[in-house]
């Protein structure tokens, strides 16, 4: 089901956005270097103080203004604010 958005800065986009696919990559470096030493391809494979990436699944640019944000503030307020 798709949702309306609308920019919570801006207020007044509701039809250009640049949606952001979140792909997080867990890895551990080399403390002195940086240098990738293990790059984990599950969650079941992380070490047990690694905590697996529980942030958004995407973000939105607003296309008008460049703010970004959760998808759900621009969802909120389109709600808020129905045509
Ligand atoms: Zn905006």
């Amino acid at each position: 089901m798709a949702n309306a958005y609308l920019c919570p800065n801006c207020k007044t986009n509701r039809t250009r956005f640049n949606i952001i696919d979140q792909v997080p990559q867990s890895v551990k470096l080399d403390p002195a270097t940086g240098s990738v030493v293990n790059q984990y391809n599950s969650n079941e494979e992380l070490d047990p103080f690694h905590i697996p990436y529980n942030g958004a699944s995407k973000l939105i640019q607003c296309a008008a203004c460049g703010v970004v944000g959760e998808e759900e503030t621009f969802i909120k307020r389109a709600q808020n604010n129905p045509l």
